[in-house]
């Protein structure tokens, strides 16, 4: 942790704008166009003013190129030149996230994958409507925001208590190519100050098995060992509840699990890590999931389009992992997920249940935790929460 920038632009996608800027400070030119359907390279270099046939040539006859690069809508590529306005390096953005340079050397045109260089960035904002407006005023991607309101999930809920006058700063990874932004990477700390009470989130990797998770301030996990929703984006059309009409019977009954309204093929995340116990076809259930996880809980996916490949009896799976897609098969009136959470074998309200807390960091790797808190602490406490910023 050691450059720190605050940073000011409006993006929403995490793609970099289209702009002919000239970066006076280096010396060179950059000029970009997004490619549109039906473009080849000669029309996109057109557009880009570029008129120089070695490089033409290079594009449409090179076999690298031609097994490498293809044009896709929404791909975007980048010139750079030098002070006489002469090409020496294009740089092709893929959508998604590849990115491959060109270069003129002494032998001509060669293709290399491009090296990003890596910064820390600064943002923070302060809600006065909504979250989405707050991060577009100073300048944050929406994909930071909703990484942000994952990381808390646990914490708050960001569909219901978010106030105005919530305040939050978040210190993150970005990656540069040319000293131009080009995406961000992970949050690494961050702060979000909810009705009065602050949440702090660190970012911490494992050096043993190189796997990462988030924190509170004295190592505890701040995830809980289950999903709140096995979908990332739901809506729960039916609650569990001891009496219901069946929409599909027309008998009172109850209803021991919780139905997410969402379109068939959204994909379905086992909610804690477990092992699969039953994968197949159950009778009113329809395509049917049952994942036995540790503490006699174990929770049950109905009504599923499909499953997710290679997925079997037996397979280990991890929170978050995508096991199956959203679908009305067996009894059911439209696409939904019926979702059950059951505890030594009978069915709770997952909305309820007191969700156990992931491992905490262990104590061999806490002081390295710490040193890392402090560290972040600093760099969050450079941003100057004042309302209307
Ligand atoms: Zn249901």
């Amino acid at each position: 942790m050691s450059s720190i920038e605050q940073r000011k632009v409006s993006r929403t996608i995490d793609l970099p704008p289209i702009a002919s800027e000239k970066l006076s400070d280096v010396g060179f030119f950059v000029r970009e166009e997004i490619v549109k359907r039906g473009d080849t390279f000669t029309s996109v270099l057109g557009r880009l003013k570029i008129d120089n046939n070695e490089l033409s040539r290079f594009l449409i006859s090179s076999t690298a190129v031609k097994k490498k690069l293809k044009l896709k809508a929404g791909d975007s590529i980048r010139s750079i030149g030098d002070h006489n306005g002469a090409v020496t390096k294009i740089t092709m953005l893929s959508r998604n996230g590849n990115v491959i340079d060109i270069l003129l050397t002494d032998a001509g045109f060669i293709m290399a994958p491009a090296e990003f260089e890596s910064r820390q960035l600064l943002g923070s904002g302060s809600i006065q409507s909504s979250l989405y407006r707050a991060l577009d005023k100073n300048g944050i991607s929406e994909k930071l925001g909703s990484e942000m309101a994952e990381i808390l999930s646990s914490e708050i809920d960001f569909n219901r208590d978010i106030r105005s006058g919530d305040q939050f700063a978040i210190l993150y990874s970005a990656n540069y190519l040319d000293n131009v932004y080009i995406s961000s990477g992970q949050i690494q700390a961050l702060e979000f100050i909810n009705d009065g009470e602050t949440h702090r989130a660190y970012l911490f990797k494992d050096p043993k098995n190189n796997r990462s998770g988030y924190y509170t301030e004295d190592g505890q996990n701040i995830k809980n060992t289950f999903l709140r929703s096995p979908l990332k984006f739901s809506r729960i059309t039916s609650g569990f509840s001891k009496r219901r009409l069946h929409p599909v019977l027309k008998k009172w009954r109850s209803h021991k699990g919780v139905d997410y309204g969402a379109t068939t093929g959204t994909p379905i995340m086992a909610s804690g890590k477990g092992i699969i116990r039953y994968l197949g076809t159950k009778g009113a259930y329809g395509r049917f999931i049952e994942i036995r996880h540790s503490n006699g809980i174990s929770t049950r996916y109905a009504h599923l389009s499909k499953y997710a490949k290679k997925l079997k009896k037996g397979s280990k799976v991890d929170q978050g992992q995508i096991i199956g897609y959203v679908g009305k098969s067996g009894l059911a009136t439209g696409p939904h997920l019926h979702y059950e959470f059951l505890v030594n074998g009978s069915q709770v309200d997952p909305s309820k249940a007191v969700m156990p807390p992931g491992p905490p960091i262990s104590k061999d790797l806490i002081n390295d935790f710490r040193l890392q808190v402090i560290a972040a602490k600093l760099l969050l406490a450079k941003q100057d929460f004042i309302a209307g910023k």
